[in-house]
Parts: C-alpha cells; structure tokens; sequence
C-alpha cells in the first residue's frame, strides 16, 4: 500500500535526512587508501550512537539475507555494487567505494547512498559515477505532480543507456516512511507516462545503480554483498526525496553541508 504523508510528517522527516547526509558526508571525507571498512561501519555506528538514532541494517533479515546484516552500513567496493556486507578489507589506491546508509530518527527513515574513489581514479570510474549522478537528478527532476513513476524510472534508463551502459532492474528504489522498504516500488527503468501518479506527500528513495560493462549481478559467498558478473565495477547513488506543491524536496542532501 502507498501511504501519503502529511506536510508535519515530512517535515518531521528532515531530521533523518540531515543526519544520514552528515553521516556519509563525514564518511566520505574521512575514507582515504588505507581505511578498513570495519572501520567505517565503527565511525557509522559511533555516529548513530552519539545522535540517538537507530540503525535500519543491522537486524535487517529480508528473505535473500542469509542472516541479520549485523553492520550499520553498505560498503560495496570495486565488482561489489549493492549490499556491500563490510569486512576486513584496507581501501586501495583507486578503489571505486559506495556507501549505503539508512537509519531512523524520531521514527521516521531515511536512506541515502554516494559512490567515490580513493586514491587515484581511473577515467572510467568518474564517467560510471557521474552517470549514476546524472541519472539520479535526471529521476528527481521528473518527481513532479502530474508525472508518473513510470517517468521516474524511465529517466534513470535514459541517461543509462546514453552513458552506455545496460539496467538491472532487480532492484531499485522503494517508499519511505517508518520502515526502510515501502511501497512503491521504484524500478530503475521504465516507459514514461506509465504507473502510480505522483502525489503530494509522496516519500521515496531513488537509487540508480550501474555496473560498467554488464547487467548481471551475483551474490557474494557473505550472503550479502552483490557483485558484477563479468568483475566490472559498479557505482549507486541514492537520496530520499518527498514530493510536494513546490517541487520534489531532496531530504538527504549533502550539498549544503559539503558547500
Ligand atoms: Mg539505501
């Protein structure tokens, strides 16, 4: 079921999506060639902690987990591109890092992801993000009233296939509420003017992601962590973002706080 939230309730929902900005926003800044992911999920979890706010990962138990997340944060690197279970792995000169960060504050969700190199980036790299990038602005631009989903996902399939890149469309974006995962279903590719249309109060991550050279994902023997069949590296951006009168309202934007 969609639910519509109230001008209050997205209001109240600003909250969750500072916090998860300033928390990848301070990640970001602080990841570096040498950084563990163990360490990364400390800091995000230290943060979470000393904001009284609540990990929406680490009881999560979905039907393909093989087991509770037990971490607070996604860190898929390189041929991993979703669901990146952290391990003890130091970050490499050139590593391709996204991060997946959702939590609640005073109940209300908020789930938002960036992709970043370390080190010295490869060309390709920066051209596999900054479409991801461009995808998810090219999604929220049309998150409009009088659009359609369907024009959501199908901006994203556009500036994929004119990066040159191919869509999986196994997963995708979700609602956003009191839980993590809500309807609708947000696919990353889709025919224009087609499915739910767009209400106010709506509350929905979009979230792009692309590998470089495949559609085809598999599961890491972590039971978690998605990667690239072919090895190719992937990138995912993501924000949380509610429809209202004025226009879509990104909820975990970083640009302010990163100037
Ligand atoms: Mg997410």
């Amino acid at each position: 079921m969609i639910e519509l939230r109230s001008r209050a309730d997205i209001e109240a929902m600003r909250p969750a999506g500072r916090f998860v900005a300033g928390v990848l926003s301070t990640l970001r800044r602080e990841t570096a060639v040498g950084t563990n992911l163990l360490d990364l999920d400390a800091r995000a979890h230290e943060l979470i902690r000393e904001a009284g706010a609540e990990s929406c990962y680490i009881d999560y138990h979905p039907s393909f987990g093989a087991s509770p997340f037990g971490k607070v944060i996604c860190t898929s690197v390189n041929d991993a591109v979703l669901h990146g279970l952290p391990h003890d792995y130091a970050l490499g000169d050139g590593d391709l890092v996204s991060l997946d960060f959702a939590v609640s504050v005073d109940g209300w969700v908020a789930d938002s992801a960036v992709s970043f190199v370390v080190g010295t980036p490869r060309p390709q790299d920066l051209a596999l993000i900054e479409t991801t990038e461009r995808a998810l602005d090219a999604a929220i631009a049309t998150a409009t009233l009088g659009n359609r989903l369907g024009d959501i996902s199908a901006a994203i399939g556009e500036v994929a296939r004119a990066g040159g890149y191919r869509v999986n469309t196994d997963f995708g974006g979700h609602g956003v509420g009191r839980v993590m995962h809500g309807d609708p279903h947000v696919p990353n590719d889709g025919r224009a003017g087609r499915g739910f249309a767009l209400r106010e109060g709506l509350v929905i991550a979009i979230e792009p992601w692309f590998l470089e050279t495949t559609d085809k994902i598999y599961t890491d023997p972590d039971g978690w962590t998605l990667r690239s069949a072919d090895g190719s590296r992937g990138a995912h951006s993501e924000h949380t973002i509610a429809i209202t009168a004025d226009g879509p309202l990104v909820l975990t934007d970083r640009a302010l706080l990163e100037g």
